[in-house]
């Protein structure tokens, strides 16, 4: 489970960081709201916990965006007013819960495991772009009714890219994704396992799904 964290006071984005960490959740900081649009625009988040009052763009702004660009992922607002009215506003712009500050560490996370988990049930269990469809459960892919044959890995490395799709996926993020590493092994892994699927899953079919964005990484949708 990914989850960003949005807040400007330092020393409370390190104390979120760290609580989330130590229950396993990998995490991302930004200390402004353009980053955090950038960054939730590019990558695949489960969960935003997002404060309110920031520096140039604010939280609200931020989550208007976000739900404007057809984003749905669960956000967690927070406040240090916790004024009734603030309440409402991120409610109606499409939050999903609301922590008055200060709050305690074990509570947001509480609230951010909620979060995230009803996020990973709301997801179907068949991921489908275009007439590529992949069963979550049985794991069986099938391309305009034809039977696909997939490694575990390449499983892993479909269902990553559908999850994901329209998004671009870096080649770090997938490293991390598909093989967990941390690292740069300095191999073309990535690059050789993309070739292996699109000859699965592209190669005898229109259009194509898997695209490549030079330099960055891949991403998969129906329109070039
Ligand atoms: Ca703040």
């Amino acid at each position: 489970m990914r989850v960003l964290v949005v807040e400007d006071e330092k020393k409370t984005a390190s104390f979120i960081r760290k609580a989330l960490q130590a229950e396993n959740f990998a995490v991302d900081v930004t200390h402004n709201g353009d980053d955090a649009l950038a960054l939730a625009s590019t990558t695949p988040f489960d969960g935003i916990v997002l404060d309110i009052m920031l520096p140039g763009r604010d939280g609200l702004g931020v989550l208007k965006q976000l739900r404007a660009r057809k984003n749905t992922t669960p956000v967690l607002l927070l406040s240090a007013r916790g004024e009734v009215n603030e309440r409402v506003e991120g409610l109606n712009a499409g939050a999903d819960d609301y922590l008055p500050k200060p709050f305690a560490l074990a509570e947001l996370v509480a609230r951010v495991r909620a979060l995230t988990r009803r996020s990973g049930e709301s997801k179907s269990t068949v991921l489908r772009v275009a007439d590529l469809t992949l069963d979550t459960i049985s794991h069986r892919a099938q391309r305009g009714g034809k039977e696909i044959e997939l490694t575990a890995r390449e499983y892993r490395l479909l269902e990553f890219l559908m999850r994901s799709a329209g998004r671009l996926c870096g080649r770090m993020m997938i490293l991390e994704k598909v093989w967990d590493y941390h690292f740069d092994p300095g191999t073309n892994l990535v690059d050789v396992y993309v070739r292996r699927l699109r000859e699965k899953i592209d190669a005898d079919f229109e259009p194509k799904l898997l695209h490549t964005v030079r330099g960055s990484g891949y991403v998969m949708k129906e329109t070039p």
